[in-house]
C-alpha cells in the first residue's frame, strides 16, 4: 500500500527528520569557493579602502579656496604636483596650491575636496583655473566609506557568488571557511539499462538518470557518488544500498521505486531500515519513497528521468541545503503562459517551462513524463495546484527558475 503525501506535507516531513546538523567546516582558497557556503559570518578587520581616494580623474584641492569660483571669476590654483596611482600622496597642499589626481589616487595632507577634470582650465603655466565651487568632501571616497572594522560583510550560510568573492578579497581572504559537502550516492536500477556508451538494443535504454542526478547534486552544492547500474536484483540492489549508506550522506535509487513486484526498493529499505513515506501526490512523481537507514535519508525515486528530476529538485535540493544550513534562494519571475495547460485533479502538477524574456512569457513544455528531451533547454517550472483544473493561455503564472 501506498501512505501518500502532499508535496507540502511530503517536504514538512523530510525537513523534520533531517534537522541541520552541523556539517564540518573546511578551508579552501578563496578563488576554489563558488557556489560553496561560508561557515561562518566574514566581520571585517580592515577599513575599505584604507586611505582617502579620489573618485574623479581631477585636482585635488582646498575646498575654500574654490567658493564663489565660476567660469567668468576662476579661483587661480598653483599646481604643486601629481600624485602617482599606487602611491601615497607626497606633501601637503598650503592655500592656494593644488595636485593633479587620478580616479582611486590618494589625496595630499589638506585637500579635502576634488575638482573634475572637466571644469578646470589648464594653460601649462603651472597654474589652473578652477571654475567650479567645491564642497568639502566632494568626489572623495573616505577612508572606510566601504567597510569598516566590525562590519559584517557576509552571514554565515551565504551561498557564496562572484560579489561575495570580491569582498572577501578586497579584505585580503585568500582562505575561507566553508561548510563540507554532503556526499550523494547515486544508484540507477533496471534491468534495461545500459551505460551511455553502449548502443542500447531492443528492449534496453541508455542510462539518464545516473549522469542527470549527479550532476544535479554538485549544481545543489552537493557531492556526488555514482554507483552505475543495478539489475533488478535483491541482492545485488540490497549489497549496494548499504555501501552507499555507509560511504554517504544521502542515497538516491532511481527506477523499482513503485509498488509492483519486480520494484524491489521499498521491500529492501523496510527490511534495513524504515519507510516514512511512499507516495507523494504530484505529476510526474508520484511513486516516491523516503526511507530512512542507519539515520540516513534514502530517497527511491521514479525511474522516468523528468519525475526522478523534478522529486530531485523539490526534496531533495533544500535537504541538502539543510544540511549545509545554506540560505537557499528560488529565482522566480512572472510570465504569460503561451498556451492553455490542462490539469489532473488531485496531484499537484509539475511543469517545465521555456521561459521567453523578450517576449515576458512561459512556454510549457508538454509531453509524457517519460520523454527526457522534454526537460532539455527549460528555464524552469511552474506548479499547477492539485484542486485547480488548469490553466488559460494568456493568465499570468509564477516560475521557479531551476
Ligand atoms: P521504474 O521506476 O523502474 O518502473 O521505471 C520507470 C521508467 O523509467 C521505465 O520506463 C524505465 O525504463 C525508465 N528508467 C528507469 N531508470 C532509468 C534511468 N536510469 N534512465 C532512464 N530511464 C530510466
Ligand atoms: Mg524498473
Amino acid at each position: 500500500m501506498l501512505t501518500v503525501k502532499t508535496p507540502e506535507e511530503a517536504m514538512e516531513i523530510v525537513l523534520d527528520l533531517f534537522p541541520a546538523k552541523e556539517t564540518p567546516a573546511e578551508s579552501i582558497a578563496l578563488r576554489q569557493t563558488l557556489g560553496r557556503v561560508l561557515s561562518c559570518d566574514i566581520v571585517a578587520d580592515e577599513y575599505v579602502p584604507c586611505f582617502d581616494r579620489s573618485t574623479v580623474d581631477g585636482y585635488a584641492v582646498i575646498a575654500a579656496d574654490t567658493f564663489g569660483s565660476s567660469e567668468s571669476i576662476p579661483s587661480m590654483l598653483t599646481l604643486t604636483g601629481e600624485v602617482l596611482m599606487g602611491e601615497a600622496a607626497v606633501g601637503k597642499l598650503n592655500p592656494g596650491t593644488c595636485a593633479a589626481v587620478s580616479t582611486g589616487g590618494d589625496l595630499p595632507e589638506c585637500s579635502d575636496a576634488v575638482v573634475m577634470l572637466e571644469h578646470v582650465g589648464i594653460y601649462g603655466d603651472g597654474v589652473i583655473d578652477v571654475y567650479m565651487p567645491a564642497a568639502p568632501g566632494n568626489n572623495i571616497i573616505f577612508k572606510g566609506d566601504d567597510v569598516k572594522p566590525g562590519d559584517k560583510v557576509l552571514a554565515i550560510g551565504t551561498v557564496i557568488s562572484p560579489h561575495d568573492i570580491g569582498i572577501l578579497s578586497a579584505l585580503g581572504h585568500t582562505a575561507v571557511s566553508v561548510k563540507a559537502r554532503p556526499i550523494v550516492g547515486v544508484i540507477s536500477t533496471g534491468d534495461e539499462l545500459v551505460e551511455p556508451e553502449a548502443r542500447p538494443g531492443r528492449g534496453q535504454i541508455r542510462d539518464v538518470n545516473t549522469p542527470m542526478l549527479s550532476t544535479a547534486m554538485e549544481r545543489f552544492g552537493a557531492v556526488a557518488k555514482s554507483y552505475g547500474i543495478i539489475r533488478d536484483d535483491e541482492k545485488a540492489l540490497s549489497s549496494v544500498i548499504s555501501k552507499a549508506v555507509s560511504e554517504c550522506d544521502i542515497v538516491l535509487i532511481s527506477g523499482g521505486s513503485s509498488a509492483g513486484m519486480r520494484d524491489l526498493t521499498a521491500r529492501i529499505i523496510e527490511s534495513v531500515g524504515e519507510i516514512i513515506f511512499h507516495g507523494i501526490a504530484m505529476k510526474p512523481g508520484k511513486p516516491t519513497i523516503l526511507g530512512v537507514i542507519d539515520s540516513k535519508p534514502i530517497f527511491g525515486l521514479p525511474g522516468n528521468p523528468v519525475a526522478a528530476y523534478f522529486v530531485t529538485e523539490l526534496f531533495v535540493r533544500p535537504l541538502i541545503a539543510r544540511m549545509m544550513q545554506a540560505e537557499v534562494r528560488q529565482h522566480m519571475v512572472n510570465a504569460r503562459i503561451s498556451e492553455a495547460v490542462s490539469a489532473n485533479h488531485g496531484r499537484a502538477e509539475y511543469i517545465a517551462v521555456k521561459y521567453d524574456i523578450h517576449k515576458g512569457t512561459a512556454h510549457p513544455i508538454k509531453g509524457k513524463s517519460g520523454l527526457i528531451a522534454s526537460l532539455a533547454g527549460t528555464d524552469g517550472y511552474i506548479c499547477i495546484p492539485r484542486d485547480s483544473e488548469g490553466i488559460p493561455a494568456g493568465a499570468e503564472v509564477t516560475v521557479k527558475l531551476f
